[in-house]
C-alpha cells in the first residue's frame, strides 16, 4: 500500500485504522470499543481487552519460531556474547519472574531495574511484563541523585540492580551508587535484587536488603509463571524523559495500545518481518531501547540485537562488523553516534559485507545534512532520520520504507507517521503557519496509541506541560518546526533555545546546520546569549574533526562567514568557541540550557543528566579565555 492511502486512513478512519493494526497482537479478551475519548486530552485505547506485553513478544511466537534467535547480546566491554532463542528467552524469563514473585512484586507494583545494557535487563522487563508489574528502567550509571529522584517518584517495591557497569574497558561500580540512593530516597524499597557479574570485587552487600538473584533462581530454574492479563489501559512501565530542559517527567505507557504501535511501526515504518533481524544501538534505559531493543522486535517476532560498548571499541567498524556477522536488516542509532565515527576513517564503514542492511534509522537529535551525506555515501544504504520523544514512544516523523519508501529530503525526518495530526503553530498569531513558516509542532488530541498516558502521579502536570500553551486543546511537542509544501517537516530545536536576534526568531538548528558544512568541523551546539543592543546574539560551540589540521583561529572566523552567506548577517554568530567536547546528556542530546547559563554567568541548572563534567569545565575555561 502506499503511503498517502495509509496515513490518510489513519486520520479519517482512525478506529477503523487501529481495530486493523490491533489485529499484529494476540489479545485473551479482544477490545470492546476501539477508542475512549470522553474526557479529552486523555483517552483509552482497545477498552475492555485484556493482553500483556510479554505474552506478545514471547509465548505467542513459541510455536512456531522457538528455535529462532530472540536476543542476541553483545558486550564488547566484558567479551561476552549471548545469544538465545525465543525458547531460551522465554525460559529466563519465566525464572526471572518466579524469582520477582517470590519477593512479593504483584501486579500493579513498580519495579526499578538499574542494569547495564545486557540481557538480564531485557529478562527483567519482561517478567514484570509477565506478572504486570510497572517497571521504571534507569540508565545504568546515572549518578546516586537521579536514582533516588526517580525512586522517590515510582516508589517501588523492589529495585533490581547490577555491581557494576563498564565503559571503554573500565569497570563502574554500581553497587556504591545504590547505597547512597537508598540513603537519599524517602521510600527505599525492602530488596535490592543484585546481578553479579562479577566485575566488582569489593562489592559490599547489606545482610537483609541486598539479595544475589544467581542464588535465587536456583530454586525456580523450572519455574513456569502464568502470564498477567492486563486491561489495555492499565500500566505497563514508566520512563523518564532524557532531561534536557529541566526536571525529567515519569512519562506512563499503556499496555494495548503499546503493543499496537510495536507491532505495526516494527513492520510498516522498520520493515522487519517476522525472523528478521534489527539492531538498534540504544541502552534500553532510553525510550528507543525499550521499542526497538525490546518490545518492538520481538512482538514481531524478530531478532533483536543488543550492545555495550563504544562504536569505537575494539575498532570503529564493531557495528558494521555486528551487521555482517548477524545479517542485519535495519539498523537504528542517533545522529550523535554517527558524529562519533565520522570523527574516524571512513574506510571502516565499507571494511564489512553490508548487503543484508537495507536501512540506518537515526533519531534523538536533529541529523545535519553533512552528517547525513557523509554516512548515506559511506555505507550506500538509504538513512532515515526520524523524529520522536520518550512521550511518543515510536516515531511520529519519519518516512515508511515497510510500506513505500518517499523521496529522502536532507534535514528533514520526513512526513507524518499514521495517527499523528500534526500541525505547525505561529506563536504569535496562535494560528496555523504557512508552509515554509515557522513555528511549534503541535499534535492534535487524542493521541494515537502507544503515547504517554499521563505523567506518572500527576494529570495536572501532564496537562500543564503539554496540553496548556494554546487556546485550542493542543498536544504541544515543546519543539520548534517548519513544513514545506509538499508536507516534509524540519525540527529547528526546542522552543526554550529559540533565539531572537532583534525580533528575529532563529532555530539553533539553523545555526548549527550552517556552522556544520565547513568541513573541519564534527559538531556544533548554538545559543542565545543576552546582549544589550539586539536581545540576544548567537554564539557557537565546535568541535573539529581529528584530522582538521587547520587553525582553530581560522576555523571560527570561516564558520561565521558560512553563516552570513548562508542566513544571512542577523544570523552572524558573534562569537566562536572551539573545544574538544560539548557537553550532552546521557542520552547524548547537547545541553544548550547549561551553555547558555555559563556563557551568561548564570548557575548551569539541573546538571544530574550530564554525561561528561569534564565538558562543562572545559567550557568555562574557554569562556574564561574568550574566543
Ligand atoms: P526533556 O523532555 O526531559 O527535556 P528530552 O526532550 O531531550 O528531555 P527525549 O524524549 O529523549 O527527552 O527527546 C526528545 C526530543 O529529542 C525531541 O523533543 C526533539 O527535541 C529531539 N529529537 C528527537 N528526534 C529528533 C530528530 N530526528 N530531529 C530533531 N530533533 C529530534
Ligand atoms: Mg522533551
Amino acid at each position: 500500500m502506499d503511503y498517502e492511502t495509509f496515513y490518510r486512513h489513519s486520520i479519517e478512519a482512525p478506529e477503523a485504522f487501529w481495530a486493523e493494526q490491533a489485529q499484529l497482537i494476540d489479545w485473551q479478551t479482544p477490545p470492546r470499543q476501539v477508542l475512549d475519548y470522553s474526557r479529552p486530552p486523555f483517552r483509552r485505547w482497545f477498552v475492555g481487552g485484556t493482553t500483556n506485553l510479554c505474552y506478545n513478544a514471547i509465548d505467542r511466537h513459541l510455536e512456531a519460531r522457538g528455535d529462532q534467535l530472540a536476543l542476541v547480546a553483545i558486550s564488547t566491554e566484558t567479551g561476552l556474547t549471548r545469544e538465545l532463542s525465543y525458547r531460551q528467552l522465554h525460559r529466563e524469563v519465566n525464572v526471572f519472574a518466579a524469582v520477582l514473585a517470590a519477593l512479593d512484586v504483584q501486579r500493579g507494583d513498580r519495579v526499578v531495574i538499574y542494569l547495564p545494557n545486557i540481557a538480564e535487563a531485557v529478562f527483567a522487563m519482561l517478567a514484570c511484563a509477565r506478572l504486570g508489574a510497572i517497571h521504571s528502567v534507569v540508565f545504568g550509571g546515572f549518578a546516586a541523585h537521579n536514582l533516588a529522584l526517580r525512586i522517590d517518584d515510582a516508589q517501588p517495591k523492589l529495585l533490581i540492580a547490577a555491581d557494576a557497569g563498564m565503559r571503554g574497558g573500565k569497570v563502574i561500580p554500581y553497587k556504591p551508587l545504590v547505597d547512597a540512593a537508598l540513603e537519599q530516597s524517602a521510600a527505599p524499597p525492602p530488596h535490592v535484587l543484585i546481578v553479579d557479574r562479577g566485575l566488582d570485587p569489593q562489592m559490599t552487600r547489606v545482610a537483609g536488603r541486598d539479595l544475589d538473584y544467581a542464588q535465587l533462581r536456583k530454586a525456580h530454574e523450572q519455574a513456569e509463571v502464568p502470564v498477567a492479563w492486563l486491561e489495555s489501559n492499565e500500566p505497563s512501565y514508566l520512563l523518564y524523559t532524557s532531561g534536557t530542559t529541566g526536571k525529567p517527567k515519569g512519562i506512563q505507557r499503556d499496555v494495548g495500545g503499546y503493543a499496537v504501535a510495536m507491532a505495526m511501526s516494527v513492520r510498516y515504518i522498520f520493515d522487519i518481518a517476522p525472523g528478521q533481524v534489527m539492531f538498534s544501538t540504544s541502552d534500553v534505559g532510553w525510550a528507543v531501547g525499550h521499542s526497538y531493543n525490546v518490545y518492538g522486535p520481538l512482538i514481531a517476532g524478530a531478532t533483536s540485537l543488543l550492545y555495550e560498548g563504544l562504536p569505537t571499541r575494539p575498532d570503529p567498524g564493531i557495528w558494521w562488523y555486528l551487521c555482517e556477522r548477524y545479517s542485519v536488516r535495519t539498523m537504528f542509532s542517533s545522529p550523535t553516534g554517527i558524529r562519533v565515527l565520522k570523527k574516524q576513517d571512513p574506510a571502516w564503514l565499507r571494511k564489512y559485507d553490508l548487503s543484508s542492511l537495507q536501512w540506518l534509522f537515526l533519531a534523538g537529535e536533529p541529523l545535519d545534512e553533512p552528517t547525513a551525506h557523509w554516512i548515506t555515501d559511506g555505507l550506500g544504504v538509504p538513512v532515515i532520520d526520524n523524529y520522536w520523544q520518550t512521550e511518543t514512544g515510536w516515531p511520529a516523523i519519519t518516512l515508511m520504507p515497510g510500506l513505500e519508501l518517499k523521496r529522502v529530503k536532507f534535514g528533514s525526518p520526513g512526513l507524518p507517521a499514521p495517527g499523528y495530526r500534526m500541525k505547525v503553530i505561529d506563536e504569535a498569531t496562535g494560528e496555523e503557519a504557512a508552509p515554509g513558516h515557522k513555528g511549534v509542532l503541535v499534535f492534535e488530541p487524542p493521541l494515537p496509541p502507544g503515547c504517554l498516558s499521563t505523567v506518572w502521579g500527576d494529570d495536572e502536570r501532564y496537562l500543564s506541560s503539554y496540553f496548556g500553551h494554546f487556546k485550542e486543546l493542543l498536544y504541544s511537542s515543546l519543539d520548534w518546526a517548519i513544513r514545506d509544501e509538499h508536507g516534509y517537516t524540519t525540527i529547528l530545536g526546542r522552543t526554550d533555545d529559540v533565539i531572537n536576534v532583534a525580533g528575529h526568531r532563529l532555530g539553533t538548528r539553523e545555526i548549527e546546520e550552517s556552522v556544520a558544512t565547513h568541513p573541519a568541523v564534527a559538531e556544533a551546539a548554538v545559543i542565545g546569549v543576552r546582549d544589550e543592543l539586539k536581545g540576544q546574539v548567537p554564539v557557537v560551540f565546535a568541535t573539529l574533526k581529528q584530522d582538521a589540521g587547520t587553525q582553530a583561529g581560522q576555523v571560527a572566523q570561516a564558520m561565521q562567514q558560512r553563516v552570513v552567506d548562508q542566513l544571512g548577517g542577523i544570523a552572524r554568530p558573534s562569537r566562536v568557541y572551539v573545544v574538544n567536547a560539548l557537553p550532552k546528556t546521557r542520552s547524548g542530546k547537547l545541553l544548550r540550557r547549561s551553555l547558555q547559563a555559563l556563557a551568561e554567568q548564570r548557575d548551569p541548572g539541573d546538571l544530574s543528566t550530564l554525561d561528561d563534567p569534564g565538558a562543562l569545565e572545559e567550557i568555562r575555561r574557554a569562556l574564561e579565555r574568550g574566543p
